[in-house]
């Protein structure tokens, strides 16, 4: 790298970082829960994408579990962040499962514009990835009429049904920049294509892939604290490495390579909007003592969204316990 430093080794941390109002809301879901039923509770998939949450959870009487199929009948049943597929809800209802819904609001909001596409008869096109536990999940809205693309070469390629009218919906954690080309490719091969613009992609995504933008400008390297299977943290690397510096997802302190630091002066720090920031601070202190000592925050927005518990769950409900 041609960038020359003098004086001590920087770290740029990114403002905002880290939770997002739905991964905090859906954590607190589940701590509320095994207060008043008591463990074990049942959460379908990791609540949110990060390994230690998972654990901490765990250790306090929470079940993860693939499937609300291997639920007891009858027994609380939480569902992830990443929202479900009708058909879950309905497996749920089947089996007399108490549910409750960490979806996050905004997925939720998504699964609500499927159904009204789908109501209007229109072809869905679901720009995501498929594997992804909220595209199963907003694909199951309406699995007739939806076709899934991931990216611009999907995009130039896909075929849809002659005479009826489309429109698209997008992940949440999606990358702006990516998926602005991707929008672009379908409204210029489907003019009459409605869709909701980038507004699908959520606040929290968009505002760490801006602040990730600001910091990689001005660091060798980026590492981005989180899960290899958080969708919003990897499209951060992705963010970061397409502003020209190098990146890495950086599970936990323990996994930091001090070889990645050769020749690196400034190393900008982020994290994922399920990382919790515990995990931030012990990365602070692994670069302390490889010398990374001058420490600045760069903010690039301020984030006060706020979501409610479900009315059964609330604190200060009179009738949640
Ligand atoms: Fe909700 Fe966005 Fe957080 Fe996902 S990343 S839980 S969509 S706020």
């Amino acid at each position: 790298e041609n960038r020359p430093r003098s004086g001590g080794k920087k770290v740029i941390l990114a403002e905002p970082r880290g939770f997002c109002a739905g991964v905090h809301r859906a954590i607190e879901i589940v701590e509320r829960a095994l207060e008043i039923h008591g463990p074990p509770v049942y959460v379908r998939k990791q609540i949110v994408h990060n390994e230690h949450v998972v654990r901490r959870l765990e250790e306090r009487g929470a079940r993860f579990v693939d499937s609300e199929t291997e639920v007891p009948d009858g027994a609380v049943c939480i569902f992830s962040a990443h929202g479900v597929s009708p058909q879950v809800r309905g497996n749920a209802a089947r089996r007399h499962l108490t549910v409750i819904d960490a979806t996050c609001p905004l997925v939720a909001k998504v699964h609500q514009e499927a159904r009204r596409f789908a109501r209007d008869e229109r072809t869905l096109i679901l720009v995501g990835h498929a594997d992804h536990e909220e595209i199963e999940g907003t694909f199951g809205e309406a699995p007739d009429r939806t076709i899934i693309v991931q990216d611009a070469d999907e995009a130039r390629r896909v075929h849809l049904p002659p005479g009826v009218p489309a429109a698209y919906l997008t992940q949440t954690t999606l990358s702006v920049d990516d998926t602005a080309e991707i929008v672009s490719i379908l409204e210029e091969r489907f003019p009459e294509l409605t869709g909701p613009g980038s507004e699908d992609i959520c606040y929290a995504s968009q505002n760490r892939q801006n602040a990730v933008k600001a910091i990689a400008k001005r660091s060798d390297l980026v590492l981005v604290v989180g899960s290899a299977n958080s969708s919003n943290t990897i499209r951060m690397v992705e963010v970061a490495r397409a502003a020209g510096s190098q990146a890495h997802l950086l599970p936990d302190a323990d996994r930091l390579d001090p070889g990645w630091l050769d020749g690196v002066g400034t190393v900008g720090l982020s994290a994922g909007a399920s990382a919790p920031e515990v995990l931030v601070d012990e990365v602070i202190e692994r670069l302390g003592d490889l010398g990374f000592t001058d420490i600045e925050t760069e903010a690039t927005a301020s984030e006060t969204v706020v979501f409610k518990l479900p009315s059964g769950l609330q604190r200060t409900s009179t009738n949640g316990t």
